[in-house]
């Protein structure tokens, strides 16, 4: 269950929400819980979750090491801070930032080359949607961001399939809807790895829906943004 925490929280806010998470967390052991943070927060979220089983993770990062990039955040940084995944090519990356299915695949490699485990966003707009062009731009966007890809790279891979019309909306794919594009993206996985590769859903997860989601056959978590800001909904989501 991964929190994606967008651009909130400061580094005392991010620690008081670890401080307050982990004891009610410490004997799950059958999920992965994972927070994901502004680069400001990063390390004092990961030293607060130090002897927790709460893991962090980045929202963006660039794909050179280091350099000329003004503003920019590399893998072995987030490492140095104690993040161990990050999120790449979120919706809104790509809608206001400019993000392509060419950068999502450097920052991808990037990534897979310093150990930190990529979780690559995937999903159609209201409007393609509603043209019946679901499939073919998640086909082309799962293209994209895998070019390359090897099968000793597949496992370290997690996939969000995030409808951009039920981020941040409150309108939730259907169990149904969101069942039928994660079988579908399983369908264009290596078929000797595809069932070992995570496939997370995200759009409005919250306490109400998560249960039902999370029953379906190919969600295997959520990355969930509003429902993890708060230490009590994020709860909820983890014990469903
Ligand atoms: C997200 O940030 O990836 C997301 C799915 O947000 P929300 O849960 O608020 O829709």
């Amino acid at each position: 269950m991964a929190g994606n925490w967008k651009m909130y929280k400061t580094p005392t806010e991010a620690a008081d929400f670890v401080k307050a998470l982990a004891p009610q967390v410490k004997d799950v052991h059958d999920k992965t819980m994972l927070l994901c943070a502004p680069f400001t927060a990063l390390q004092k979220l990961s030293d607060a979750a130090v002897g927790t089983n709460i893991a962090v993770g980045a929202e963006n990062l660039y794909w050179e090491d280091e350099g000329a990039f003004t503003g920019e955040v590399s893998a072995p940084m987030l490492k140095a801070v104690g993040c161990t995944y990050v999120i790449i090519g979120h919706s809104e990356r790509r809608q206001y930032f400019g993000e392509t299915d060419a950068t999502v695949n450097k920052k991808l490699f990037a990534a897979l080359k310093h150990n930190l485990l990529p979780i690559i966003c995937v999903g159609e707009t209201l409007a393609q949607r509603e043209g019946n062009e679901t499939f073919k731009v998640i086909e082309t966007q799962i293209n994209g961001a895998f070019q390359g890809v090897t099968n000793s790279h597949w496992t370290s891979i997690i996939i969000a399939y995030e409808p951009v019309w039920a981020i941040g909306t409150g309108k939730t794919a259907t169990p149904a809807q969101a069942q039928e594009v994660h079988a579908f993206i399983r369908k264009l996985l290596p078929k000797d790895v595809a069932n070992d590769i995570r496939i997370l859903y995200g759009g409005s997860v919250k306490p109400e829906n998560v249960k039902e989601l999370m029953g379906q056959p190919d969600i295997d978590g959520g990355l969930v943004g509003g429902a993890a800001l708060k230490v009590d909904s994020y709860l909820k989501l983890i014990k469903y």
